[in-house]
């Protein structure tokens, strides 16, 4: 299969092909498009399967075709959660290079460093936020940050946050998300605690595993 076959828009195929990808990997095949159609996703996959892209292309997707809906508001449109900088960063430049064409806003925020550059960035209001869960609990307490208008919302490595205590504050975080959204939970393992937690994310969830 090629990613001409996924029915992604012209400026996704054309960074794509710019960053010399030819082939969706499984779990690119599988998620591209559940997500498109607009379901929720229990994604069961490790990093290196690519599974960044398998959530970041059909996001990026999404938010371009209905971009008009949205412009002129500075409202967070896309929020993706994850354990750790490494890995904000990391979804970060993804984002940036699937979406190079398509003039979306994103931007990264994570905790040990000022949050100075971070809250003057979303000043202006951002379409795509990657966050881990400290920072942005605690942006969002001193009202740098607002959620109420938030569509889609990523749950990235699950099983990682668990690992880190990060629970509590993701619970926390999602007490402000609004329950129309589509949401996208992927995880390496699904340990008893963690099916729970997507269960109680997620509506009638499409499962990937690869
Ligand atoms: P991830 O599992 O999201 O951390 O991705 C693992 C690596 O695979 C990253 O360096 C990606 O840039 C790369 N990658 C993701 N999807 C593809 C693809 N379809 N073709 C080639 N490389 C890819």
């Amino acid at each position: 299969m090629t990613f001409d076959q996924l029915n992604l828009i012209e400026p996704i195929l054309k960074a794509l092909k710019k960053e010399g990808y030819t082939n969706p990997t499984p779990i690119q095949q599988q998620s591209i498009p559940v997500v498109l159609e607009g379901r929720d996703l229990l994604g069961c996959a490790q990093t290196g399967t690519g599974k960044t892209a398998a959530f970041a292309i059909p996001i990026l997707q999404l938010l371009a075709q209905d971009a008009a809906a949205a412009r002129g508001y500075k409202h967070i449109r896309a929020l993706i959660l994850t354990p750790t900088r490494e890995l904000a960063v990391q979804i970060d430049e993804s984002f940036e290079s699937y979406g190079r064409y398509l003039g979306l806003k994103h931007d990264v925020i994570f905790g040990g460093v000022s949050q100075h550059t971070q809250t003057l960035a979303l000043r202006n209001g951002t379409d795509v936020l990657i966050a881990t869960p400290g920072r942005l609990l605690d942006l969002m307490q001193q009202g740098y940050i607002y959620l109420d208008h938030l569509e889609m919302f990523v749950l990235d490595e699950a099983d990682r946050m668990l690992d880190m205590g990060f629970i509590n504050d993701i619970k926390k975080v999602i007490r402000e998300l609004p329950s129309d959204r589509q949401t996208l939970f992927f995880s390496a393992t699904m340990p008893p605690v963690i099916a729970q937690l997507a269960n109680s994310l997620l509506y009638q969830p499409v499962e990937v595993t690869v």
